[in-house]
């Protein structure tokens, strides 16, 4: 039924056949970050081998080539996001990055005290701290949507939480912590119809599901490149055209302006432009627009139903562990199994199970108020990706059993 050949993605992915303590390395660790296959680093070689010049100010041939490969990354991050223009794409260093900017520009220029900013308790650190920065300068006061006890957004306390005074929602699209993939859809007609903008954290969103910005129809997406097959040090905003035009600058430098002066007002370049301040991560750039690529050759949708078969089973086998509790229980969820077991520390699980060369990752992925509703300070959570398989699944749960064993 599901045509992905893993056999042939493994191949495309040399550390998977590295070794860790003597074993096979079987790395779930995807939601942290995602192994990179060899296309996208014969990038880098490439590059810097026959390309490397700064982009956008040379005449030459190698900055007319770097310019170009850059720049038609943006046209294959816009096909991918189904965006309606290349100037709404703008390269940050990664997720972080892009949710900064959209506070520290539209929001430092938008929101004062009597405005409200909701979030969720579903979100990374990075989609909280700079609200909460924010909005100690600007005297907003920021709002938290509620979970329950599955891990799913309470859309009812969500309807109640909005009113006239929400400027912005801003929550994620899919949780890294639990996997809950929330309806943003709903959620962006719902902010649209009380008259406010709505942000997604697409860090989570982008590998493994189909994004069309416009079918979804939110203001703000981001995403960082190291989560989708590709490089650390790059990851895109994509926002309406409009919304960024009214937007002031946010960082200032080289790049950004059209014209210097000490004796007239600075101007500034048109969108994406005016926000990309500076040399950019060029090679990561392009190799972003490869590893989109990479994914798109697949098909996300094919990813997407590979990795809820390896969730399945994986969800079904840890049932046998005793006293194992799943933190994280919504109907849809994307690759991320979260638990904690009665009797074993996360961090001690996480521990020995690396010696058997199995990379899970344990503690508050950046969600502690998620976490703290939950009654638990640290999680283990094994994540998902294109090239796992089900016998890798078997081996992570056989040696999660025994590494239980022995911490009880
Ligand atoms: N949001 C979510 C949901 C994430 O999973 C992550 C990465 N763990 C981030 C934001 C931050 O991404 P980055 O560290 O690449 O900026």
């Amino acid at each position: 039924d599901l045509l992905l050949d893993v056999a042939r993605v493994r191949r495309d992915f040399p550390i998977l056949d590295r070794e860790v303590h003597g074993k096979p390395l079987v790395y779930l660790d995807n939601a942290a970050t995602s192994q990179t296959p060899s296309q996208v680093i014969e990038v880098f070689e490439d590059y810097y081998e026959r390309y490397n010049a700064n982009i956008h100010r040379g005449l030459h041939t190698l900055a007319d080539e770097a310019t170009a490969a850059y720049e038609g990354t943006r046209e294959t991050v816009r096909a991918f996001l189904g965006a309606a223009e290349t100037r709404e794409i703008v390269f940050t260093r990664g997720t972080t990055e892009a949710i900064n900017l959209v506070a520290g520009s539209w929001g430092r220029a938008n929101l004062g005290e009597g405005d409200e900013v909701l979030i969720s308790r579903l979100e990374h650190h990075s989609n909280i701290v700079p609200w909460q920065l924010l909005s100690a300068e600007k005297g907003f006061t920021l709002k938290v949507i509620p979970v329950d006890e599955r891990g799913v957004l309470d859309q009812a306390a969500y309807r109640d939480l909005i009113s006239e005074r929400t400027r912005l929602v801003a929550v994620n699209h899919v949780s890294n912590a639990l996997g809950t993939v929330n309806p943003v859809a709903d959620m962006a007609k719902v902010a649209h119809q009380h008259g406010a903008l709505i942000l997604v954290d697409g860090a989570q969103g982008a590998p493994h599901q189909q994004v069309d910005v416009r079918e979804l129809d939110v203001d703000f997406y981001a995403f960082s490149g190291h989560k989708v097959y590709g490089p650390t040090g790059v990851g895109v905003l994509y926002g309406r055209a409009e919304l960024l035009e009214a937007m002031p600058p946010w960082q200032g430098g080289g790049e950004m302006i059209a014209t210097v002066s000490f004796d007239a007002p600075t101007t500034f370049a048109g969108i994406p432009h005016k926000f990309e301040a500076g040399t950019p991560a060029i090679a990561e750039v392009i190799a972003l627009g490869r590893a989109l690529q990479w994914v798109g050759e697949i098909g996300l949708p094919l990813i997407g139903a590979w990795e809820q078969r390896l969730l399945q089973h994986a969800t079904e086998s840890v049932s046998r562990i005793d006293g194992l509790r799943l933190i994280g229980t919504a109907p849809d969820k994307a690759g991320v199994l979260s638990f904690v077991v009665e009797g074993a520390h996360a961090q001690d699980i996480g521990l020995l199970i690396d010696q058997l060369g199995v990379a899970i990752r344990t503690g508050h992925h950046c969600a502690q108020p998620l976490l703290a509703s939950f009654g638990v300070d640290a999680t283990c959570r094994a994540s998902f990706a294109a090239y796992n398989t089900p016998e890798e699944v078997d081996v992570f749960v056989d040696g999660l059993e025994r590494v239980v064993g022995m911490l009880r």
